[in-house]
């Protein structure tokens, strides 16, 4: 059965439809890519799954639940944006901790997961650090712990590299699957970069105005495109 369930979702912004009834799925544990080129519906298919915009049609089912109509807290999805969005006025330690504080847990035990976290991103010795000491790969770090300490179902990740070196890029494209790996995360990456989608995807969806127009293992569409868009897509990478 599958993880995550999207079926017939359809989304407009003044009656232009960016999301045309799409239909998909992931399996638990899964690290899904949606790929494809800037503007095609990306970024609005994983803010519908995380609850932050409303469709007009369709359904989201996690885990059995239908959640097409809970709130974003209520979905336990976690998210990681481009943009670091960490709290500058406040510590590595308490910027993770903060995704605890609605959970009203006692204090060793958040002391104990803020701990784990620090841990399994390797930001060990800068827990008073600030946003501003660390450089941008550390800070996507702490903001990937910030949203995997409220131990989500499904991880949300919408181009959290793309604003990296190239070098860094690589480096935490590794990390991220293997702490994916190791959580058996079911995880859906957004990117317009198929190197990125090559490199950490069990599975890949490619994206086109609001259309899935392929789906597959990395090899599979790499292999064989499709149609003349996925083949050019590709094609124009190399
Ligand atoms: P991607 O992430 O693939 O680059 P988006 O999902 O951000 O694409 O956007 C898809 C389309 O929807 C674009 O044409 C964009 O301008 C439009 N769009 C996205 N969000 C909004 C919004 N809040 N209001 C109006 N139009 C939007
Ligand atoms: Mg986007």
């Amino acid at each position: 059965m599958s993880f995550v369930k999207i079926e017939n979702l359809e989304k407009s912004f003044q009656n232009e439809t960016v999301l045309h009834h799409l239909t998909l799925s992931f399996n638990e544990g899964e690290f899904v890519t949606l790929l494809g080129p800037s503007g095609c519906g990306k970024s609005t298919l994983l803010r519908a799954i995380a609850g932050l915009i409303t469709p007009e049609d369709g359904v989201i089912q996690i885990d059995g639940k239908n959640v097409t109509r809970l709130k974003p807290k209520d979905r336990q999805v976690g998210m990681v944006f481009q943009a670091y969005a960490l709290f500058p006025n406040m510590t590595v330690q308490e910027n993770i901790e903060f995704g605890l504080k609605m959970k009203k847990l006692d204090k060793e035990t958040i002391k104990q997961k803020v701990a784990r976290m620090i841990e399994l991103v390797e930001l060990t010795g800068k827990e008073a650090s600030y946003p501003r000491e660390l450089s941008g790969g550390q800070q996507q770090r702490v903001a990937l712990a910030r949203s995997l300490v409220t131990e989500p179902k499904v991880l949300l990740l919408d181009e959290p590299l793309s604003a990296l070196d190239a070098q860094i890029r690589k480096n935490l494209q590794k990390q991220i699957r293997k702490i994916q790996q190791e959580l058996n995360m079911t995880t859906i990456l957004v990117t317009h970069d198929q190197e990125e989608a090559w490199a950490v995807s069990d599975y890949v969806y490619i994206l086109n105005e609001g259309h899935i127009v392929q789906s597959g293992t990395p090899s599979e569409i790499y292999t064989q495109p499709a149609t003349e868009f996925v083949a050019n897509f590709i094609g124009n990478y190399n």
